[in-house]
């Protein structure tokens, strides 16, 4: 066989393999080329400009936020109501944009020009522009709040759109200047509208169950016509219709559907229309099957096709098997026989009262989905319909070839991690195969991104692939803010801990750093996921604005005023040391200074940068320095001065005299009653002893220093022992922003490379779909609660190997009752352990306590 031949079969092959992609919005989140210059600036154009150094072409998204210049800011004074401003961009080709960013314009100080609040408007081809809303109707966008940092919004529902425009919305008091980028991939079901009768309302049992299409973006007068809509939002419909997996929507809202009776012809007629013509293989139709109710899938489809103006006359008929035992909705496969054509009519025959569909997907011969975010951009817009004796034109193939050629280096990378990481990779398989055959909804974030990389396919026997239903546990729409100088690398973190076992004595602290790379070793905390490539790890709604700004507070202390006395110990930076401060208490604020501590020189802590830290390890520890010089709570060690004027630089926090709480406990035991009346020399040996109310104490003011936390909404992400401080007297610090400040980083919500997370104290979602909140913290003060009740002579889940850790969080997912527990320490009483610690492992996060709730309970179980 000729090369060639070989390689059209490869990507025969490759095709097929290809066109069972689908969008997933979770994972449909790249960049789509602002930022790195990928859209050209003549696709960049806007209303008007203030002046030639403000042209709609320096509109970009800066990450690096260098110096701050160069923005896209209107002229105010062309458009007397300021609101028909606006910043366009074509992408070229049709894609599915899920989130938006923007920032303003400082110039280095210079300017301070930004958009608080915007608009979007969105059209597919060119002339017909359609307002964004939310799935509550809001159009207005809240945008920045200083002209640093890049806000990013998620877009609910998201945007099937070529060209998109941002629209400052101002009342003329203030210059606006705006820095965008959109983030999105593809859209290469090349679907351009639908029209399809509104769907009805059922009342169930006395409640409305409205099952309209309430986010279709076209016209409605007896059918809706020219849009889309939920068909289309990738958003899949729950088993029980009454439900919707968004949050406060009305029952019905996933679906579209329809009545049998007020449909007399017995079918449902949509009509489809593409980008140009296409060579259909498959449609894909989500329906809802709750019989009980009335809802069935249908019993017949047929297709008819039109590649020029008239339907050809032989419809394509399709009969699938009506499931009548299980009540699961799924994805029905329609078989359309490789037609040929611009637009598809379907009629859905009803085989119940009621049918409901929440997504319909369209497989064709140039529906390849991109594997990458920067693939090939169509060189020519293609209008609908044109040229219909080609199956394929020109740009399609060179997009075909790029994304072929994309693919097989992305498997073979597969290869080679699949080689790589052999360990990891069966057990994140088992974990995924598991919460697909459960047909659960939820998405495995992690795995599906080690293996799929940007090409969003895992092959299931359904052969739907890659688009998982999910389940949002908290919605996506928060606020994603990063400021402005945030690094897009993730620090080379700790050494793998994948040979690390179970533990069953007191931890030890790895602390080496043998390999310079800055580290955070610890057996706690393991290498989940080392793919090369990135992981779908969102931000949470964490309201940075509190920590946003330039004029840090945090003042420089004169380095020859720091004695060294001791090393106290080493973290991910570099080392801290025990230092003599000479003057610290003058010094310091009144805000700041140390109660009853008027000890001069003072002792202080000082974390120090290792020299040869690089620029991203360095913009950390200043970014750490930004958090924490915010923070002002009796249980959250205080930042008290920093030297960054010249290297290496320092962060000096005040001295906790006892170490970190993991070590502290290990050295006690735990007083029994027994152990009350001790003679004098026992009573000196029980100075290693803590009573179990000494405990509950500390667990108190780590409840207190999350909660004030939780004031201003900031996740810590890394709550344990490990990271709390013990000064004198038992006083409980929490410490250690290293995690928190990873939420900022460059790459939003993706950890590249190697991520070591620290699974047992995680909550099931932050493993599996990477949501960190308030909520995922109280799980986590769950565990530290366990950890201070056993005095951390145990890991969490010592029986377990990461692997069951990881096993074991798909089951708390499932909640059949599989899930092993933390035990009940043996000191702790039964309302603690049932009313307190279960209730933060509890599987729906808003059931958990809050920690207000958790700081009252653990107070009244002292009294
Ligand atoms: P870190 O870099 O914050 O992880 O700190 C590494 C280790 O240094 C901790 O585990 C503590 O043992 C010690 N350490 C850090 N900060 C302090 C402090 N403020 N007072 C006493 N010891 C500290």
């Amino acid at each position: 066989m000729k090369v060639q031949q070989i390689s059209h079969h490869v990507v025969f092959i490759l095709l097929a393999a290809a066109v069972r992609s689908q969008v997933n919005p979770e994972i449909c989140r790249y960049p789509l080329g602002m930022t790195s210059g990928q859209i050209q600036d003549e696709d960049i154009s806007a209303s008007s400009q203030w002046s030639e150094s403000t042209a709609a072409r320096f509109g970009r998204l800066d990450l690096d936020n260098g110096d701050g210049d160069g923005a896209w800011c209107p002229d105010i004074m062309s458009e007397p109501d300021g609101l028909k401003e606006y910043l366009q961009v074509d992408l070229r080709s049709l894609h599915f944009i899920t989130l938006v960013g923007t920032q303003g314009r400082h110039a280095d100080g210079m300017g301070n020009e930004f958009a608080q609040r915007y608009r979007i408007m969105y059209s597919r081809d060119g002339s017909e522009w359609v307002g964004w809303h939310d799935r509550k109707g809001r159009q207005v966008i809240e945008g920045n709040r200083n002209a640093y940092d890049v806000v990013l919004k998620d877009l609910e529902p998201p945007i099937i759109a070529r060209f998109v425009r941002f629209m400052p919305v101002t009342d003329h008091s203030m210059i606006v200047c705006m820095r965008v980028e959109l983030y999105g991939c593809e859209w290469l079901d090349g679907l351009m509208s639908y029209s399809i009768p509104d769907g009805h309302q059922m009342i169930y049992r006395g409640l409305d169950v409205y099952f309209n299409d309430s986010v279709y973006d076209g016209a409605s007068a007896d059918r809706l016509t020219k849009g889309l809509g939920q068909l289309t939002d990738g958003t899949w419909g729950l088993d029980d219709f009454l439900h919707s997996h968004i949050y406060a929507m009305w029952p019905g809202y996933d679906y579209v559907g329809w009545n049998n009776k007020s449909l007399p012809k017995g079918y449902v007629e949509m009509i489809f229309e593409f980008d140009h013509v296409r060579n259909f293989t498959s449609m894909k139709v989500h329906c809802n099957n709750m019989f009980s109710r009335g809802v069935r899938m249908f019993r017949q489809a047929t297709c008819y096709f039109r590649s020029g103006s008239d339907w050809e006359a032989d419809p394509v008929t399709f009969r699938p098997t009506v499931d009548r035992t299980s009540q699961s909705a799924r994805f029905v496969t329609v078989s359309l026989g490789d037609r040929t054509a611009s637009a598809i009519k379907c009629r859905f025959h009803f085989s119940d009262v009621w049918m409901l569909f929440s997504e319909v997907a369209f497989q064709s011969g140039s529906a390849v989905y991109n594997t990458s975010p920067t693939a090939t951009k169509h060189p020519t817009n293609t209008p609908p319909g044109d040229d219909p004796t080609h199956k394929l034109d020109d740009s399609n193939t060179r997009i075909l070839i790029g994304c072929l050629v994309a693919i097989i280096a992305i498997l073979l990378a597969i290869i080679v991690i699949t080689l790589w990481r052999q360990v990891w990779q069966k057990m994140l398989e088992k974990a995924s195969r598991r919460l697909l055959d459960d047909e659960l909804t939820a998405r495995l974030a992690v795995q599906t991104q080690a293996f799929s990389s940007h090409h969003s396919s895992l092959s299931s026997e359904s052969g739907f692939t890659s688009n998982f239903t999910y389940e949002r546990i908290f919605p996506l729409c928060s606020d994603y803010q990063e400021p402005s100088r945030l690094i897009r690398k993730l620090p080379e973190f700790a050494q793998s801990t994948e040979h690390l076992g179970p533990s069953t004595s007191c931890r030890a602290l790895a602390a080496s750093g043998a390999d310079g790379a800055p580290h955070y070793a610890e057996a706690d905390i393991i290498s989940l996921q080392e793919s090369s490539d990135s992981s779908t790890y969102s931000i949470t709604a964490v309201d940075m604005t509190l920590f946003a700004g330039t004029d840090s507070s945090m003042r420089e202390f004169p380095r020859h005023k720091l004695t060294f006395k001791e090393k106290l110990g080493e973290g991910q930076f570099g080392e801290v040391h025990l230092c003599e401060a000479e003057g610290m208490q003058d010094f310091l604020d009144e805000d700041l200074s140390i109660e009853g501590n008027d000890e001069s020189p003072l002792l202080v802590a000082v974390k120090t940068l290792r020299e040869d830290a690089n620029k991203n390890a360095r913009n950390d520890f200043l970014k750490e320095i930004r958090i924490m010089s915010r923070l002002r709570d009796p249980n959250i060690v205080r930042l008290l001065a920093v030297c960054v004027d010249t290297d290496p630089l320092c962060m000096i926090t005040e001295y906790m005299e006892n170490g970190d709480l993991n070590q502290f406990l290990c050295n006690l035991r735990l007083k029994e009653a027994a152990d009350e009346d001790k003679t004098e020399q026992e009573e000196k040996e029980g100075e290693s002893m803590v009573s179990y109310s000494k405990l509950i104490g500390m667990a108190v003011q780590i409840a207190s220093g999350m909660k004030y936390l939780s004031s201003l909404n900031f996740v810590h992400r890394d709550l344990a022992t490990r990271n709390c401080l013990v000064g004198k007297n038992y006083t409980i610090k929490i410490a250690d922003f290293g995690m928190s400040r990873n939420l900022y980083r460059g790459d939003y919500y993706r950890i590249q490379g190697r991520a070591v997370l620290p699974i047992r104290w995680m909550s099931w979602e932050s493993i599996l779909l990477g949501k960190f909140t308030m909520a995922s913290d109280v799980w986590a003060f769950g565990v530290t609660l366990w950890e201070i009740l056993t005095l951390c002579k145990k890991q969490p889940y010592s029986q377990l190997s990461d692997e069951q850790v990881i096993e074991n969080t798909g089951e708390y997912f499932r909640d059949q009752g599989k899930q092993v527990y933390l035990p009940k320490p043996p000191c702790c009483p039964d309302r603690v352990y049932n009313d307190l610690m279960l209730s933060c492992w509890r599987r729906n996060a808003k059931q958990r306590p809050s920690f207000q709730e958790i700081h009252t309970q653990l107070m009244e179980s002292l009294a």
